[in-house]
């Protein structure tokens, strides 16, 4: 009992070999049989950009795309071993609540938007009733 948290044995451990926007390496842990984080793996970088070019067009889309980067990056990081399965759990827990408040968020912007058009439809037909 030395206090060190229970984790894989550090031979198995590694590190993403990308680099970071400012250069420094990327520090993220990364399972044994990969090389590269989600950020970084050269292989899914047309899958990142389709993602970011659907989902970085609004507020959001932008909170969403957070949030599957920080669940991509909670999956390798369990996977490898540096992340407690019981903080994992409940750090899923959480995303997925976030999530549900972004749909909620969705649902309302939804009918707000719709009770705008409708009303600009009302306008317009009361508008049409007193000019006649
Ligand atoms: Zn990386």
């Amino acid at each position: 009992m030395n206090g060190s948290p229970p984790r894989g044995s550090p031979s198995e451990e590694r590190v993403c070999a990308g680099y970071k926007p400012d250069g420094e390496p990327c520090q993220r842990i990364v399972s044994p049989s990969q090389r590269y984080c989600y950020s970084h793996s050269p292989e899914r970088a047309s899958e990142r950009k389709i993602n970011a070019s659907k989902a970085g067009k609004s507020k959001s889309g932008r909170r969403v795309r957070d949030l599957d980067t920080q669940l991509a990056k909670l999956y390798e990081d369990t996977l490898a071993g540096g992340v407690d399965r019981g903080v994992a759990a409940v750090l899923c827990q959480i995303v997925y609540g976030r999530t549900r408040l972004l749909e909620a968020e969705r649902r309302i912007r939804e009918v707000e938007e719709i009770e705008k058009r409708l009303e600009a439809i009302e306008a317009r037909e009361r508008g049409m009733k007193v000019r006649r």
